[in-house]
């Protein structure tokens, strides 16, 4: 007869911090490839980009007016403007074929290369924008609205750095610097497989104690917004036999993500399975709600991780250890957990005190402070309560109450709402 799931020889339950720590020291960056930088977004960076040129390659006018010399314009005002002649007219891409001497201007659009003897242009707001000679009002200071040559980069700069993930920015920088092939991480891919004898999936008929397999697409979901690529494997009926055959089949992949089948129960046979198939745990049950039963395991070289079934266990367990580890797979070096800002909380909060409870909440700015609107249900069944939710409460164990209005330690899980 089954019975109960108890602590093996050395497994005690750990801090959170202690679990993404271990996590993190289990991954190392997979291998890379190089791709076309149009395919490189939302990928991380595997290699040191340098510029290849200066950029602007020249010192060029920021704004559309007239190339002058600033000692020319010096005593320019509204009463007595300073009439220069327009000796040439120069769009953005061409290069001046006169030079700018005392007493003239060339007409210049933004972008274009400042021509030779000018040090200063007068934007076409302080002129009466004349075609032959032109009135400029104001002084302007020596290298007023002059982009200068590298301000942006200079030849042989690092302008990325290898572990730097792609964001738009990046990919401008790529464009810019005319890294067409680019060396970035091979994105992992991860096994999903959700246990449960209860579980029936999207589609099928919903009759008495049956549960809609939700976690499987949430859990893919999560894993493409890391970077990742799913791979799922489907339900996994609750026998020892079921869970060890469904294991194996997902060590193609290089992480393992399970739902369910991890805690104490007489039918949670993840364990078991792990322990069958000579799997070395790294931890199990982390100090924390939702999520306490949560186990790391080594198998066969691949990183096995076993989530609650709960949907927010679920979600939240992934959210601060499982997004983590992709990205240091994927080649992160930095900034890899989830940030800890403190937050407003905007109503009373009540917890049990007796576990670390990540609380879910929306972050919103505020008249420029952070706030957080907690979800009216907290319960680690419901799922619609990650729904908008972009961080989660820190309620430390003994805490029972969290008075509205109080600063409290908030980890991100989203984009901060307007
Ligand atoms: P377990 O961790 O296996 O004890 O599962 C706890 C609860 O999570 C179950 O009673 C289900 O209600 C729910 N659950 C488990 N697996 C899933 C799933 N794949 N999708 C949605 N809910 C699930
Ligand atoms: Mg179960």
């Amino acid at each position: 007869m089954t019975t109960f799931q108890t602590p093996r020889a050395g497994e005690r339950m750990i801090a959170v911090e202690e679990a993404q720590e271990r996590v993190l020291a289990e991954v190392q960056a997979l291998d890379d490839e190089v791709v076309a930088f149009t395919e490189a977004h939302g990928r991380v960076l595997r290699e040191d980009v340098q510029a290849t040129y200066d950029v602007p390659q020249k010192d060029n006018t920021a704004m559309d007016g007239y190339a002058v010399r600033a000692e020319d314009i010096a005593e320019a005002s509204d009463g007595t403007p300073v009439l220069l002649k327009v000796v040439e007219d120069l769009p953005a891409g061409t290069v001046a074929a006169r030079h700018v001497e005392a007493g003239t201007a060339i007409r210049i659009m933004t972008g274009a290369l400042m021509p030779d003897g000018a040090d200063t242009v007068a934007h076409v707001e302080i002129t009466d924008a004349g075609s032959d000679v032109v009135r400029v009002f104001r002084p302007l200071r020596r290298g007023t609205n002059i982009r200068k040559r590298g301000e942006d980069m200079h030849l042989g700069d690092v302008v990325l750095r290898d572990g730097t993930p792609l964001h738009a920015a990046e990919v401008g920088v790529l464009a810019g610097v005319q890294k067409t092939s680019v060396r970035v991480g091979r994105r992992p891919t991860v096994a999903i497989l959700s246990t449960g004898d209860e579980i029936i999936d999207v589609g099928d008929t919903v009759t008495p104690g049956k549960v809609v397999n939700s976690n499987s697409y949430s859990l893919a979901a999560l894993t493409r917004e890391a970077g990742a690529i799913p791979r799922m494997i489907g339900i996994v009926r609750d026998t020892r036999e079921a869970t060890i055959a469904a294991i194996e089949s997902a060590l193609a992949s290089d992480f393992v993500i399970s739902s369910g089948g991890v805690s104490v129960g007489a039918y949670d046979f993840v364990k078991d399975a792990l322990d069958a198939l000579g799997a070395e745990t790294k931890f199990w049950q982390v100090a924390m709600k939702p999520g306490k039963p949560v186990v790391l395991s080594r198998l066969r070289g691949r990183l096995y991780f076993g989530l609650p079934g709960n949907p927010v266990s679920c979600m939240v367990s992934f959210l601060l250890f499982i997004a983590p580890a992709i990205r240091k797979a994927m080649g992160q070096k930095e900034n890899l957990l989830p940030p800890i800002v403190q937050t407003r909380v905007m109503a009373s909060l009540k917890s049990r005190g007796d576990r670390r409870n990540y609380m879910r909440v929306r972050v919103l700015a505020r008249d420029g402070e952070l706030v957080s609107e907690p979800m009216t249900s907290q319960g680690s069944g419901v799922s619609t309560s990650m729904v908008q939710a972009n961080g989660l409460v820190i309620v430390e164990t003994g805490v029972t109450v969290v008075e509205a209005g109080t600063l409290i330690p908030t980890v991100l899980v989203g984009p901060v709402q307007s």
